[in-house]
């Protein structure tokens, strides 16, 4: 038992903090506790012992601990590891990185349980397809089991990828592999986007594995997600089935990690540390002699490229097992079309209605109107703390901003010039809704977005109303894109593919092509008839019609190539600085002087991209500016970074904030 214990915080300062043991004796590795920190007095890890202080630390100026939190260590050598890693990658601090992994339960959150799917859920496990058992045997050879060695922990693991459109078994395969590992005596972290969607899978895992399995979401309070932190903890609990932060589950002799939907966007945090799940549970598997196998319908750009030199192994699932066939896509022009909704898109919502089947449409943008545009002088009616322009809702009377809130009514007539042409134009969710109950009157419409949901239990009652059958047209945003199975859908219907096409943002097509793919994957699940119609302002565009064409190879064969061109991930490797400040000239000063820094310290074959106003200039009134650093590999990328972090942090301006995102996912 040391004198002194090592603390951290979940601040930015990357030291550890030194302070005399608890008087009681409770202090240990691995526990929280609250210090005195400055003025105020701060929850704190402990993340060492020690006989003596560091050297320069004064005896006299060493506090003593105030309280123990925890009666049993929260993280172990290993879990620290993990933080200490994790802070070496994504550039923050260790405090960060511990907090970032447990369970605080600071947001809580309310996600709605979804009504159970019956036809989904078999207890009794299914006979695999050829396919299925061709891939199940690719990844539970004996080798495989055999790994449990950290001999090889720098290298990668071995990982697989289930390929194939939804409804072809993924999720079966998933479940056999996981019973294989549980059955030899290890556990296994099944990763899903966001849990609210996919309730079935975490479901169906309950079903299977019953006391054996638990699920963390961010809906949990902060005790409950810490008693099931602990029964992972303890060995009880073999399998866990949660959202991004699930990647730091603290099972014991971790076997197996799959990552469903492995090109979801949520698998990247927003806040520090901005770490990608999948970045985490490659490096869990390798440290911990661990297998990770991965699945999609539309793989990311990283993991494409992995596959094709076959550093991920892929297994092909081409068939949907559940009685359906791929859809029929169609893209049709918007042009000359009033309104939002075409002929053919109209003629296929009867003729769907006529059978007594349902249809979802679909569309990125909630809000009635998406932009107020003066014809006369240009004006545009933005947001008065962000640079993104307003969008009207009809039911609040408003024009708001979907960055931070802001609303206002909007002007009858230009404030520019005083054009009475000018107005809103654009569609959104809530003017889709008004047209399609006004064409077809007699058909039951139910919308499902973040405005028309945001009633706990809401989102639940209209799904569940659709599913049963009491609704013959669901509309909304990505909500009704992911995850979901609805047996009776025939029709999908995306009311404007283009609308994220033109964001200035390397992965924007690879985004829109994979939601159309993602979307179109809900018609025809169960039924041979599926039929998906894409409406589209660029019927040319090669990133339609592939997706059209349900093309993935294609796609990515030109993705790729442009990517290389453009010296874009997945060949390259990026790490975002962002400063922000309420005062424009601070922001450019300090953007000015981060850039200034890095020149003397990029590394020979990278570059930096910047100084630069970031796409969207301004959110929440904070003036925002951006620095790419760009390399062939992360190794001497991370070098310079962390120079470059030292050097300016020194000479730091009051009022300026400054965020390191390694691996960004977004550039706006
Ligand atoms: P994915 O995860 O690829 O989207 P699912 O695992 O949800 O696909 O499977 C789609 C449907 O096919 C489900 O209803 C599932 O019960 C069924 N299914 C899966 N495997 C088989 C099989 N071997 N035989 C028959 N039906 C299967
Ligand atoms: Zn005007
Ligand atoms: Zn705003």
């Amino acid at each position: 038992m040391g004198l002194y214990l090592d603390l951290v915080f979940d601040i930015p300062a990357k030291t550890t903090f030194s302070y005399r043991r608890d008087e009681k004796g409770e202090s240990a590795v691995g526990k929280r506790a609250m210090a005195p920190f400055g003025r105020r007095e701060v929850l704190g890890y402990i993340v060492a012992e020690r006989d003596s202080l560091p050297p320069g630390v004064d005896e006299a100026a060493v506090k003593t601990v105030r309280r123990v939190v925890d009666s049993e260590p929260l993280f172990e050598k290993r879990d620290i590891a993990l933080a200490e890693w994790i802070a070496a990658y994504y550039l923050c601090s260790l405090g960060q990185a511990l907090s970032a992994m447990i369970p605080s339960g600071r947001r809580p959150g309310s996600y709605p349980s979804l009504p159970d799917d019956e036809n989904e859920i078999t207890a009794a496990p299914l006979a695999l397809s050829d396919e299925q058992q061709r891939a199940l045997d690719a990844i539970i050879t004996p080798e495989g089991t055999q790994r449990n060695t950290k001999e090889n922990s720098a290298s990668l693991p071995p990982m697989f990828y289930l390929y194939g459109i939804t409804g072809s078994g993924k999720t079966e395969v998933f479940l056999r592999a996981a019973e294989y590992m549980i059955r030899a005596g290890k556990s296994v972290i099944y990763l899903v986007p966001e849990i609210s969607l996919t309730h079935q899978t975490a479901e169906a895992i309950g079903k299977r594995f019953g006391q054996a399995a638990a699920t963390l979401h961010s809906g949990m309070s902060g005790a409950n997600r810490l008693t099931e932190w602990m029964r992972i903890k303890s060995g009880e609990v073999r399998i866990v089935v949660g959202p991004r932060s699930a990647i730091f589950a603290p099972v014991q002799n971790l076997g197996l990690i799959i990552i469903d939907e492995e090109h979801d966007g949520s698998y990247k945090s927003g806040n520090t540390p901005r770490y990608h799940a999948r970045q985490c549970a490659m490096h869990r598997c390798s440290s911990e002699g661990a297998l990770l196998v991965m699945g999609s319908a539309t793989p990311s750009a990283e993991a494409w490229k992995l596959m094709g030199e076959g550093t991920i192994k892929r297994l092909d699932l081409s068939r949907r097992l559940s009685g359906g066939k791929p859809p029929e896509i169609r893209a049709v022009s918007l042009e000359h079309t009033e309104g939002c909704l075409t002929a053919e898109l109209k003629e296929e919502i009867r003729k769907t209605a006529q059978m007594g089947r349902q249809t979802i449409l679909f569309l990125n943008r909630r809000g009635f109107a998406y932009f107020y545009h003066c014809p006369s002088c240009g004006f545009e009616l933005s947001c008065k703390h962000c640079s993104v322009s307003l969008t009207y809702h009809k039911s609040r009377g408003r024009a708001v901003c979907h960055y931070c809130g802001y609303s206002e009514v909007p002007p009858g007539a230009c404030p520019q010039c005083g054009s009475l042409e000018a107005g809103f134009t654009g569609f959104g969710t809530e003017m889709i809704e008004e047209e399609v109950r006004r064409t077809f009157p007699e058909l039951r419409v139910r919308r499902a977005d973040a405005d028309s949901t945001s009633k706990k239990g809401s989102l639940e009652e209209t799904l569940g109303m659709f599913r049963s059958g009491m609704v013959d047209i669901l509309l909304g945003t990505q909500m009704v894109a992911k995850g979901l199975n609805f047996p009776g859908v025939r029709l999908v219907g995306v009311i404007l593919a283009d609308t994220g096409l033109h964001l200035p943002d390397f992965r924007a097509a690879e985004r829109t092509f994979s939601l159309i793919v993602q979307v179109a994957g809900r018609a025809g699940r169960y039924f041979p008839d599926g039929k998906v119609i894409v409406q589209t302002f660029r019927s040319s565009d090669p990133v339609i019609t592939r997706s059209c064409a349900l093309d993935v190879e294609g796609f990515f064969s030109a993705e790729l190539e442009q990517r290389k061109l453009l010296r874009f991930p997945p060949w390259s490797r990026l790490i975002r600085f962002t400063v922000r400040a309420r005062d424009a000239v601070k922001a450019d000063r300090a953007i000015n002087r981060l850039a200034h820094l890095a020149r003397d310290l990029i590394p020979p074959g990278s570059d930096a991209l910047g100084p630069a106003e970031c796409p969207i200039g301004i959110i929440a009134g904070n003036h925002r500016r951006q620095l790419i650093l760009r390399g062939a590999s992360m190794g001497p990328l991370h070098g310079a970074a962390r120079s470059l972090l030292e050097r300016y942090e020194k000479g730091k301006d009051s009022g300026v904030y400054l965020e390191v995102d390694v691996d960004p996912v977004s550039l706006l």
